[in-house]
């Protein structure tokens, strides 16, 4: 039965050229004034259903040509009873019409979850291909003996009484300088918002319970170390129907033997013999994906760079690769038998003042090649 025969526009306070939008606006208003849980006003209950129950005709085009033709008697007729829905919890209405933000701080009932990370350590060779890892973590999820409600199979849930199932206590204090709001978590529910007569004995009231979960992350190609990819509502269990948090995994890429990683290139060092140098060489050479043979020409000074185009990482995200660029170094024999000692000496004798160009400069290569 309807709770009122007032005009419904008078009730908001609008013109009945009221647009939609207006409605809703009123009603905000209104309802944050009249919040049992916050006014202190003797009537502010009975007001505020006459306004919800304004609300719910308004905000409807149907119910609201019908009044608007024919008044309250329309809607009786048109088989409308407004004020039929349960007006037990107010603050359930709130949820409805608003979330739980209709005032700051009243989110203890439900939250997100927390995020989780984790760290997974993948070698430079799998960075460069783009693994999928399997990565094992401990996440709070959803109890399964309660659903998540924290109360045991059977239990009764009630509203809080103290809170009206907000989870926090309002104080209203006015002054000349106006209305100071504070809130405080609600000592008898400790902020859940409900009241409930047996907790659940696996999650102890708390909805969550720490399972082990494995996620399957696919790595794109060419990470860098200490990058994050993150899955989103992996995460922790949102308390009481909040959704769950995100999950992050931390990429660690293990020190190569080989390979020092610049950006999107690679670096490597090779040694050649003093022979090999002078003569020049072929050799087979390792790369991060693979083997590739690399020529080095008559003459090649230590300190030389030698690149190897796209063999480096592959661009995160991006179109081709970087470089690959090899440090040559050339090894200088130390123990000579009396057969190559004397080689050696008549080479001696034979240089002149061509054999040898003049060198640029080794740190300046090696600045290059670390560049
Ligand atoms: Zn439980
Ligand atoms: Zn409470």
């Amino acid at each position: 039965m309807a709770t009122t025969e007032r005009d419904y526009y008078e009730i908001l306070g609008l013109p009945r050229t009221a647009s939609e939008l207006e409605v809703k606006r009123a009603f905000r208003r209104l309802a944050r004034e009249l919040h049992p849980d916050v006014s202190e006003l003797p009537d502010a209950e009975e007001r505020f259903r006459q306004v919800a129950e304004a609300y719910e005709v308004l905000s409807n085009p149907e119910r609201r040509e019908l009044y608007d033709r024919l008044g309250h008697a329309g809607l009786r007729s048109g088989g409308f009873q407004p004020g039929h829905f349960d007006f037990g919890s107010l603050s359930d209405i709130f949820a409805a019409f608003f979330g739980d933000d209709l005032f700051a701080g009243a989110r203890a009932r439900s939250g997100r979850g927390a995020d989780v990370a984790a760290e997974v350590e993948i070698d430079l060779a799998e960075a460069a291909r783009g693994p999928t890892v399997r990565v094992p973590f401990e996440v709070a999820a959803a109890c399964d003996r309660c659903d998540g409600a924290g109360a045991e199979p059977g239990a009764t849930v009630t509203t809080c009484d103290v809170c009206g199932g907000i989870g926090q206590v309002q104080h209203v204090s006015r002054s000349i300088f106006g209305e100071f709001v504070r809130s405080q978590r609600c000592p008898r529910c400790d902020g859940a918002g409900r009241l409930v007569s047996e907790p659940c004995k696996q999650c102890r009231a708390s909805g969550r319970v720490v399972q082990d979960r494995a996620l399957d992350v696919e790595i794109p190609p060419g990470i860098h170390d200490g990058q994050r990819i993150r899955i989103s509502g992996e995460g922790h269990a949102g308390v009481l129907g909040g959704r769950a948090g995100d999950f992050y995994a931390r990429v660690r890429i293990r020190p190569h033997p080989r390979f020092v990683r610049d950006a999107n290139d690679l670096l490597s060092t090779v040694d050649l013999t003093m022979t090999q140098a002078a003569l020049g060489v072929t050799l087979t050479l390792p790369t991060i994906d693979g083997e590739e043979e690399v020529e080095f020409a008559p003459g090649t000074q230590p300190g030389a760079v030698v690149v190897l185009r796209g063999k480096g990482m592959p661009v995160l995200q991006g179109r081709g690769r970087g470089d690959q660029r090899l440090l040559v170094n050339v090894l200088v024999p130390e123990n000579l038998d009396d057969d190559q000692r004397k080689l050696l000496e008549e080479f001696q004798r034979l240089e002149h003042e061509r054999t040898y160009g003049r060198d640029e400069g080794l740190f300046r290569k090696l600045r290059s090649a670390f560049r």
